[in-house]
């Protein structure tokens, strides 16, 4: 039998587990709720009974993720994290260390369906969607990490932007954003969280409706329909202008900018006609572009433009009055793209 995930549940869920499958008395739900936070495991829970704790760890995990191995780039800050999960699949997070404070990539999915060209999350589809528990687990433990080293640490902005295409496991994901930001949990403000999506245009109008100021990220990629299929199959399914205008409507419900993921790949979507032709379909949208060099998959025969091209490629963008930065790149001697290192452990394991 699986075990319950703690972390997971809600305040109301907690308080009615801990009162009638435990029987025991509502103050005990506060008192798990704080080891929780603390990215604590059911046997640390010190202010309960041994009895209690035996219990517990019969029926329940606290945190479903456990940490199993970590690379600390010699680069910059950057720390990349190979999670283990309750059934043995792997994901990888990585925490990014900024001025304004820690920046943690999580991961919404085992693997991904969507199938984009350049990307190492999919190679192998989909295997499942994480549960609440296991997204939010990876920030209690890379919390708890962080801290280990550092107390004043701790994650403050969220993108999620890890493997996986959030609004593939849509109810997850938005039961993670509302505990990730209770205030009795983590308490991190969604307006420090960004969800990133290919494009699933009707969950994108959903999401509008959730009352979350999350930012959203749109992976646009390309300044057309034709150039975008050849990157990303989800553009069979939801045209460009579809695409664009899900984003206007979310702008116009929560009043944020949508930021525009464009990787640049060589001679695909990287010369300075398609920045007339994006700036062309982005006029007038209250948006921004982060132009991203294509991290290079082996597996895949794609590769990223001269530096020479990314510059003119923004400088264009600028020049129609599209505001545009290049991603500086992170953690590059530790894997750090998406999808990278769960593929490298993956297939050194193969014999
Ligand atoms: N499924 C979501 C989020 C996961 S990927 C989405 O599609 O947005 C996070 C970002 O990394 C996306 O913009 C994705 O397109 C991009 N990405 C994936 N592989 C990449 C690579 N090899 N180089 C650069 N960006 C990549």
């Amino acid at each position: 039998m699986d075990r319950l995930q703690l972390l997971g549940m809600d305040d109301v869920e907690l308080l009615t587990f801990v009162t009638d499958t435990l029987g025991e008395s509502k103050f005990r739900a506060k008192q798990i709720r704080e080891w929780l936070n603390r990215g604590a495991a059911i046997d640390e829970m010190t202010n309960l009974s041994a009895a209690l704790r035996s219990k517990l760890s019969e029926i329940a995990v606290a945190n479903p993720v456990t940490i199993m191995e970590s690379y600390k780039s010699k680069l910059d800050e950057t720390e990349k994290f190979l999670y283990a999960l309750p059934d043995g699949n792997l994901i990888e997070g990585v925490v990014m260390r900024y001025h304004h404070g820690d920046t943690l990539c999580v991961s919404t999915q085992v693997g991904c369906r969507m199938g984009c060209a350049f990307c190492a999350s999919t190679l192998e589809g989909r295997v499942r969607n994480l549960t609440p528990g296991e997204i939010l687990g990876q920030v209690a433990a890379a919390n708890r990490h962080i801290q280990k080293e550092d107390p004043s640490r701790r994650v403050h902005n969220i993108v999620l932007m890890g493997s996986g295409e959030p609004l593939d496991n849509y109810d997850n994901v938005v039961k993670f954003l509302k505990l990730v930001n209770d205030p009795a949990g983590l308490n991190i403000s969604l307006r420090n969280v960004s969800l990133s999506t290919c494009g699933l245009v009707p969950r994108m109008y959903d999401f509008a409706e959730e009352g979350l100021p999350v930012t959203l990220s749109l992976s646009l990629h390309a300044p057309n329909d034709e150039i975008r299929k050849k990157l990303m199959p989800v553009a069979n399914a939801y045209p460009y202008e579809q695409v664009i205008a899900a984003c206007k409507n979310y702008v116009e419900k929560t009043g944020r900018r949508v930021i525009f993921e464009y990787a640049l790949v060589k001679d695909v979507n990287s010369d300075t006609k398609c920045a007339d032709e994006l700036a062309k379909r982005l006029r007038g949208l209250q948006c921004h572009v982060n132009l991203i060099p294509l991290n290079d998959v082996k597996e895949r025969n794609l590769s990223a433009p001269t530096r020479q091209t990314v510059e003119a490629f923004q400088r264009r963008l600028a020049l129609k009055n599209i505001s545009a930065t290049v991603r500086r790149e992170m953690g590059a001697d530790i894997e750090g793209a998406c999808g990278q290192l769960r593929r490298k452990v993956l297939t050194q394991a193969k014999p």
